[in-house]
């Protein structure tokens, strides 16, 4: 069958489909064309206040009433039920270390919790991708996109006068004429391949291989580790990270009792682990779990809900996002490492750009050489924060301080774009992790460059004069931007949502202190973000 449509989305994850949707909102003509089928299994699952308010803005400008839904836990559990999702509060960290089990001892412990909302009702979220994809491919559908399932492309030809893809569906052959082409179908890669786009992994400093799966019957940190003192959430509502030599596991604990969780692993964390770069994932999971004991209790009776599945390398990295007639969604681009949990995030606003783009019609190459420039510098500066976190593994103290710039960035972009710049375009094309703010920029590099001098590459940890120099450094650094009085020795790494420091600090915003005290229902999740 030969078709004209105007757009054609590769990919239906939930970022290929609510774009689909939007677009044809706007009037457009799309077909969404999916390699397998719905409900499927799909990790990347941890969402951040930053995500939820692109939900919110994609609602209102668009009129997605399920995405303001979907944009808080609260609401959630109210109109969607039964799509399955976890309560998330904030970032969990432990610092572990081999054939130890972890030490409780009180506020000194090696663990920092940093809340991203004041309550349960207007908390984040982890998403099963299984059920939040497949409605979004439902509502993508009900909007007028046309949606095909167990499709395989061949080929993609981009001439001037539109792109041709062809391929096959249910053995028929597949002819569709289309004026451009996104691809949302993740590292795979179908227009890499196509097209030939040049890997940029080159660019990308991190390195990290994977072994993951689904559990059930994961014990909660609190019955293994008892009498923590309390934190500003129950410690396992969370995207919960367990640093260990080399590496890290996230667990992120799902409402009916569900538990996401992998190993990442540097080369060097793995070669501790396994003298194969691709061992056996049951045989390296169990290493795991006796090399760390108390993370070998929380998992000692959990059950894998889908065979362990190792990858040796979870990088991928193109030289160009987009191109004449083309554009590829970020996940499609570039993936770093699921550490700070910005994937979800960094997509949501690529589809906040190219909805813009195509407010007035197809974007053209200004347009999309824009969107390109834009994802290139902000893939280097998620790679330039995680890489540092890495370095910063050797220590804990010099991980916490490293990890104040990322919350210090995300907290000041949220509060600004609550309070201050909400129109979507600004809040759309504001730079993802500091991009662009002469202030936070520089600061993931500069704190890698540190980093590394005090590790020396190899994961020293540093005398504690080096590590109190560092942590002094990045609490200076980020003090004109940090609104949420991250990096006080007060504190004891235990981080509420703090909305008197807040107020006080009214001025970094270049606010006053009443029209903060204004703008408060908006970060209790009391009054939506505008629509403009
Ligand atoms: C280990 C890991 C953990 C992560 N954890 C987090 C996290 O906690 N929080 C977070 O924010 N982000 C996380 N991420 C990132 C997150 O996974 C991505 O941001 C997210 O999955 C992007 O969704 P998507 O819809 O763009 O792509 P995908 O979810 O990858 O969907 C792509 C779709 O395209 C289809 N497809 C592929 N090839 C073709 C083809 N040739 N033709 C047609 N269809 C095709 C696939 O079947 C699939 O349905 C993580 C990433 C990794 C690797």
């Amino acid at each position: 069958m030969t078709q004209r449509c105007t757009v054609a989305i590769v990919g239906s994850g939930f970022a290929g489909s609510l774009l689909a949707r939007v677009l044809a909102v706007l009037g457009h003509d799309v077909v969404l064309l999916e390699r397998g089928a719905h409900p499927r299994f799909a990790i990347g699952e941890s969402t951040t206040p930053l995500a939820n308010l692109s939900m919110e803005r994609l609602a209102s400008r668009y009129g997605l009433t399920d995405c303001y839904q979907l944009a808080a836990h609260g609401r959630w559990l109210e109109h969607f039920p039964q799509l399955r999702r976890g309560l998330k509060r904030g970032f969990t960290f432990y610092r572990h270390h081999p054939g130890q089990p972890f030490a409780n001892r009180g506020f000194d412990s090696e663990r920092l919790l940093v809340a991203a909302s004041p309550t349960d009702a207007v908390a984040d979220m982890h998403w099963l991708r299984a059920d939040v994809d497949h409605h979004f491919v439902r509502e993508a559908v009900a909007a007028g996109v046309e949606f095909r399932d167990r499709v395989e492309l061949t080929g993609a030809v981009i001439d001037g006068s539109g792109v041709r893809l062809t391929g096959q569906r249910d053995g028929a052959a597949l002819d569709l004429r289309v004026q451009i082409l996104i691809d949302a179908s993740g590292p795979g890669g179908f227009l890499a391949r196509q097209l030939s786009i040049p890997s940029g992994l080159r660019r990308t400093k991190t390195r990290s291989a994977l072994v993951f799966s689904h559990f059930s019957g994961v014990a909660p940190m609190a019955d293994v580790v008892p009498g923590l003192p309390a934190g500003p959430y129950p410690d396992d509502w969370a995207a919960v990270h367990h640093l260990i030599d080399g590496g890290w596991m996230y667990a992120l604990r799902f409402d009916h009792g569900v538990t996401s969780a992998g190993f990442a692993l540097s080369p060097r964390g793995l070669a501790d682990v396994s003298a194969s770069a691709t061992p056996d994932p049951e045989v390296l999971w169990r290493r795991l779990l006796h090399r760390y004991p108390t993370i070998g209790a929380a998992f000692g009776e959990a059950t894998p809900l889908m065979p362990l599945a190792f990858r040796p390398r979870i990088q991928h990295r193109l030289t160009r996002a987009a191109g004449k007639r083309w554009a590829l969604l970020p996940h499609a681009y570039a993936v770093v490492d699921p550490l700070f949990s910005t994937g979800i995030a960094w997509s949501l606003r690529a589809i906040e750009r190219l909805a813009l783009a195509f407010e007035g019609g197809p974007p053209d190459a200004k347009a999309l050489d824009r969107y390109a420039r834009q994802l290139r510098v902000e893939a280097d500066q998620i790679d330039r924060l995680v890489a540092g976190a890495y370095e910063a593994m050797a220590h804990f103290d010099l991980f916490a301080a490293h990890a104040m710039i990322y919350f210090t960035t995300v907290s000041f972009a949220e509060i600004h774009q609550r309070l201050v710049r909400r129109d979507s375009e600004t809040a759309a094309w504001s730079g993802f992790l500091g991009v662009g703010d002469a202030l936070l920029e520089p600061l993931p590099r500069e704190s890698h460059r540190r980093l590394r001098t005090i590790t020396r590459g190899r994961g020293r940890p540093g005398t504690v004069g080096q590590r109190r120099a560092f942590a002094a450094w990045a609490a200076a650094a980020i003090a004109p931007r940090n609104v949420g009085g991250f990096a006080d020795p007060a504190a004891h790494h235990l981080y509420p949502v703090d909305l008197d420091i807040l107020v006080d600090r009214h001025a970094l915003l270049g606010l006053s202190r009443e029209e903060l005290l204004g703008g408060l229902p908006a970060l209790r999740g009391v009054a939506p973000v505008s629509a403009a």
